[in-house]
């Protein structure tokens, strides 16, 4: 006998997101005031119609077990949020509503792999994806987008393909980069993921959250073959201000959905119940709360490219989804301010934490060494007040 733990289980890595979060919190205790642009998060209060949906669904008693894939009138919403916003048709018995899109990422991936199959990541990409992937005993194949605009580079992506290639996870608008895929670098890979017969995990979680006129492609409803080959992911927690609540969804071809589905029955049951109606609410109530987090994510996005702007040195692209910001901060390696010497985004992150307090998350999780991860999702002040800092920091390395 051994008291030997999982391989798989032990080489999964930390979360580099959810740690930095509990660093941020151990300073603030600490007394240090820390200006968090690490955050996944929206900032914002989840609506008020939306939480009151939810207590009134714990008074009205609806906190028992239900249906393993969701209460029927929230799959029936789901369905109607598919087809008016992504022209997409699918039936109740298609979706599968879980503790959060990362649940419902896992469980698409642990549906289709076996042991040695490879998935294609394009890069830099989230930090939870390759964890899944591994520890479903699958291989990741990190593939670069493009560095000018973290587009998808369909040329290095058909190059990965091998017999083993099982799936892509692509995630637009994409968390760290804030691209927005182009439609037709989706025809394209749909193209790709036919011919080759490869499954499509296609991570929408940012939809809401684009800007200057930018219009999301969900690769699904593309065409019949594509629809066959793929499983769409969204969720409840950026569009609603809900990240707490845990509530996402996927929809995908029937078959998968059996196989989801009985996962789903041995692992969690149905996420909670009463969120459940909080979800019902949010997608059946006006969206005027989604489009004015969305203003407000945009005028902090154009404010943080004003201020980007003015610091020497560093390099970003002005991108149009999501709430982040790469920025590049390879012309800083090698250099040095008393006993910190800038190596790479790791010691980039620590220097910025020390001397200019604030926070953002190193690259290195993210596939993405020479880079930080920047979220404007704080205030207008908190944006003006940490790059003011991180110029007068940065300005210090020599
Ligand atoms: N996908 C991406 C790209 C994310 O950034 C996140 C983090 N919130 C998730 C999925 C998971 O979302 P949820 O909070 O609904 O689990
Ligand atoms: N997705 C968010 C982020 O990237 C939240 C933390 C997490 O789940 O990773 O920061």
């Amino acid at each position: 006998m051994s008291l030997e733990v999982s391989k798989k289980v032990s080489q999964i890595n930390p979360s580099a997101t959810l740690g930095m979060v509990n660093k941020i919190a151990e300073l603030k205790k600490e007394g240090k005031e820390i200006i968090a642009f690490n955050v996944g998060e929206p900032d914002f209060a989840t609506p008020q119609h939306i939480s009151a949906a939810l207590i009134a669904a714990i008074n009205e008693g609806k906190t028992k077990y239900v249906s393993v894939s969701g209460i029927l009138e929230l799959r029936e919403a789901i369905c109607q949020k598919l087809k008016k916003d992504n022209n997409l048709e699918y039936s109740p018995q298609q979706i599968i509503v879980s503790t959060g899109a990362k649940q419902s990422l896992y469980n698409a991936v642990s549906a289709i792999t076996n042991e040695g199959d490879e998935i294609i990541i394009p890069t830099p990409c989230w930090v939870s994806y390759e964890e899944m992937v591994k520890v479903n005993g699958a291989k990741c194949v990190f593939v670069p987008t493009n560095e000018t605009d973290f587009q998808l580079d369909l040329k290095a992506i058909s190059q990965a393909i091998t017999a083993k290639t099982k799936a892509i996870i692509i995630n637009s608008p994409n968390n760290p980069t804030g691209a927005v895929y182009s439609q037709e670098s989706l025809e394209q890979l749909a193209a790709l993921a036919i011919q080759h017969q490869f499954y499509v995990i296609a991570d929408e979680i940012y939809e809401k959250l684009v800007y200057d006129g930018q219009k999301p492609v969900s690769i699904a409803s593309l065409n019949k073959a594509i629809y066959e080959q793929t499983i769409t992911i969204n969720g409840f927690a950026k569009a609603y201000a809900m990240t707490g609540h845990r509530l996402g969804y996927a929809a995908m071809p029937q078959s998968l959905a059996t196989i989801i589905n009985n996962l789903q029955a041995h692992m969690t049951s149905n996420s909670t119940t009463p969120v459940q109606y909080a979800g019902v609410a949010a997608l059946e109530s006006s969206q005027e709360c989604v489009s004015e987090m969305a203003n407000e994510f945009d005028q902090r996005r154009l404010l943080s490219f004003d201020l980007l702007d003015d610091i020497p040195l560093i390099k970003y692209n002005k991108v149009t989804g999501a709430f982040y910001i790469m920025i590049d901060i390879s012309a800083f390696i090698g250099k040095q301010y008393q006993d910190y010497q800038i190596n790479n985004a790791d010691d980039m992150s620590l220097f910025l934490l020390e001397y200019a307090q604030i926070a953002l998350v190193s690259g290195k999780s993210f596939q993405a060494p020479n880079f930080l991860r920047f979220s404007y999702s704080t205030s207008q002040d908190n944006i003006k007040n940490g790059l003011k800092a991180m110029k007068a920091a940065l300005n210090l390395l020599k």
